[in-house]
């Protein structure tokens, strides 16, 4: 039996209609030549490969033709897998990718009205409309909820931001930043899109880092912003507004994990078939097949969750706990799976010509991003008791 995706043990893909599956494989002939290539050598130079970002677009993968010749529109499900094969590549290019298809569109697909959808969101699918989401701030990571200090003073039609961002992914490719600030007048916090280049607006790489090398994140400082009332999301109110796009996004995050695992199973696999030792490949080796099929395992049960997860919110089921649980355990899984990952390839786990090294590192930060593991564990734990431990 031929799956759509190699190392799906139970063959989620098949779950895909006839055309979506399709468009995966286009997807997945794409990354093959454009983008694998680059991967290992741009995450030692800490840079994005920017010639990739024409082909991403020409993909199309937001609305892609395979589907509209069908007369279908993208599931969640799709659009799941669309990020588990771009994060099978490549964890850094698949979390690019979700910043714009994932956090900014939701945002903006879930936050504005319905006139600002329309208008939007077909910007969005060609990338003309290149957004970031950005909600982080220096001094506010986990305690955002309450702690978010950039502030939106309102003067007519007119909004005045101050602030500053941290850890915004993909500003440097994007034109419009969605910030979060709180209404001096109500203190609730609102969501505005700002032109990067508007007045006031400076931001910087984040240099340093060892994991996710080739996505690049920024701090952005926010001096006397102007920006109109028009640019605001109309349903964007609250902080429980904020609460109810972060649920959504957080599983796209986990197919980022499950495509990451994939990745990592996958290059292992690969490399313990044809490493001999004791005259033999070590692929026979008991101890070795222990390891792969701890991977494997991890991979499946991490697919099972997200996979139903991700049907239930295309049935409008949303949990904020489901969210939160399957972020959490499918990161676990992550950490566990590239850690046996880069212990079967041995020495040649640390170098990254390998590729196990890169999803090694990777791993580190879609562990912390989206709700640390503390913070989406106390989400369950307050679930489960029925007592919040945090606000
Ligand atoms: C690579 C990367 C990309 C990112 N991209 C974006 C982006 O595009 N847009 C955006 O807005 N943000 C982004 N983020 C930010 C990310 O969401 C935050 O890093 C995350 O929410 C954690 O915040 P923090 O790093 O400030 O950690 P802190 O909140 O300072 O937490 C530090 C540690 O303390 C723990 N902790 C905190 N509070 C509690 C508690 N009450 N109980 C127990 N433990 C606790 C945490 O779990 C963590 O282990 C990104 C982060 C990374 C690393």
């Amino acid at each position: 039996m031929t799956r759509l995706f190699a190392s799906d043990q139970f063959d989620f893909g098949s779950l895909l209609s006839p055309a979506e599956q399709a468009a995966i494989l286009r997807l997945r002939k794409t990354l093959d030549e454009h983008v694998r290539p680059l991967v290992n050598d741009y995450w030692q130079r800490d840079e994005f490969p920017e010639q990739i970002i024409p082909h991403l677009v020409d993909l199309d993968m937001m609305n892609p033709v395979e589907l509209r010749d069908a007369g279908e529109t993208p599931t969640e499900l799709f659009s799941g897998f669309r990020t588990f094969e771009l994060a099978r590549c490549d964890a850094s290019v698949s979390t690019f990718y979700n910043a714009v298809a994932g956090l900014f569109r939701t945002t903006v697909n879930l936050g504005a009205s319905a006139e600002q959808v329309a208008k939007w969101d077909p910007l969005i699918q060609s990338f003309e409309l290149f957004g970031v989401f950005c909600l982080t701030e220096a001094e506010h990571g986990s305690d955002i909820a309450r702690g978010l200090a950039t502030t939106a003073e309102r003067n007519g039609d007119t909004w005045t931001i101050n602030g500053n961002k941290r850890w915004i992914g993909g500003v440097f490719a994007a034109n419009t930043l969605a910030i979060f600030a709180r209404d001096v007048a109500d203190g609730q916090v609102k969501c505005f899109l700002v032109p990067k280049d508007a007045p006031g607006v400076s931001y910087s790489k984040i240099t340093g880092k060892f994991a996710l090398k080739i996505m690049q994140n920024a701090d952005i400082d926010l001096v006397n912003v102007q920006v109109s009332d028009e640019m605001r999301l109309q349903n964007v109110n609250n902080f429980a507004d904020v609460a109810g796009l972060l649920r959504n996004m957080r599983s796209l995050v986990s197919w980022i994990a499950c495509g990451a695992m994939a990745g990592a199973y996958e290059a292992a696999l690969k490399y313990v078939m044809e490493r001999e030792q004791f005259g033999k490949p070590i692929a026979s080796f008991q101890l070795i097949q222990e390891k792969l099929a701890r991977m494997l395992s991890n991979l499946t049960a991490a697919l099972s969750m997200t996979v139903r997860l991700t049907q239930q919110q295309q049935d409008g089921i949303f949990v904020d706990e489901n969210s939160s649980m399957t972020k959490m355990q499918t990161c676990l899984m992550l950490r566990e799976t590239v850690a046996l990952a880069r212990e079967v390839v041995g020495g040649n786990g640390i170098v990254v010509d390998y590729d196990v090294a890169r999803f090694f590192a990777d791993a580190e930060a879609i562990y912390s991003y989206e709700g640390t593991h503390e913070i989406n564990a106390l989400v369950v734990g307050r679930a489960i008791t029925g007592i919040g431990s945090f606000k």
